[in-house]
């Protein structure tokens, strides 16, 4: 993120809430740009507004926001910690499939959000926002597996609404939840001496919070890495 990107990113936010670039715009109450840290290390990419999200013109509000945010507190981060956004930043009527006109039509929104706020971490939520790193895949089998895409990880996870209609994915969206602090450590800055130092998670470049369980890049706990090796020293 650059000196500029604070503007940019305001000004990115401004022209979401105010697009009329697809008929979605028609029906919305709100758009639903999406919130958090924009400085933040990992960035949550859901599907697009339900409801609620379209009466307050948040992200993640229901009952699936209500997964989410426990989730997150599992691994000791609140909403705050990360950014959390959509692919389409308008609600669909009566929460049907996105379209794919609709899906490119907003599509350079989210990419001018991940050029700003530069995560290190996406964690993709559902098939819809996995599919727009990897088409074509399946999010069944590739669910808890971390990706390389364009120097970033892309995780992906099931959607926390997933989790509402059939409960028995519950544990696995908390299994790959408890993924994620090791990710992050992943892009950790090499230490420069060889003194030991306590682990330390990278929530975001504003500050630092510690966590006493990071877990190493090959450990069991975060499982192999798919594609390529994850790089050091990338934060
Ligand atoms: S869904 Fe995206 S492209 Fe369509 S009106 Fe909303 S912000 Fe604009």
């Amino acid at each position: 993120m650059n000196e500029a990107a604070p503007g940019d990113y305001s000004t990115l936010i401004e022209e979401i809430k105010s697009c009329t670039l697809c008929p979605l715009s028609e029906g919305r109450t709100n758009a639903v740009p999406g919130e958090g840290n924009p400085l933040a290390s990992i960035m949550f990419i859901g599907e697009a507004p339900g409801f609620n999200e379209d009466r307050q013109g948040r992200p993640f509000v229901g009952a699936a926001g209500g997964v989410l945010d426990n989730m997150l507190a599992t691994i000791g981060l609140g909403r705050y910690d990360v950014y959390i956004g959509n692919m389409l930043k308008c609600r669909p009527p009566d929460n049907r499939d996105p379209k794919p006109s609709e899906m490119d039509t907003c599509r350079p929104y989210l990419d001018r959000q991940i050029d700003l706020i530069d995560p290190k971490v996406i964690v993709t939520l559902g098939r819809h926002s996995f599919g727009k790193f990897f088409p074509g895949e399946a999010i069944g089998k590739s669910r808890g597996r971390p990706r390389r895409w364009r120097g970033r990880t892309v995780f992906p996870v099931y959607h926390p609404a997933a989790t509402l209609h059939n409960p028995r994915l519950r544990p696995v969206l908390e299994e790959d939840f408890r993924k994620l602090p090791g990710l992050i450590d992943d892009h950790a800055p090499q230490e420069v001496d060889k003194q030991p130092a306590p682990p330390v998670v990278h929530l975001g470049r504003s500050f630092e919070t510690a966590t006493p369980q990071p877990a190493p890049a090959t450990s069991p706990e975060t499982g192999p890495v798919v594609d390529q090796p994850l790089q050091g020293g990338l934060f």
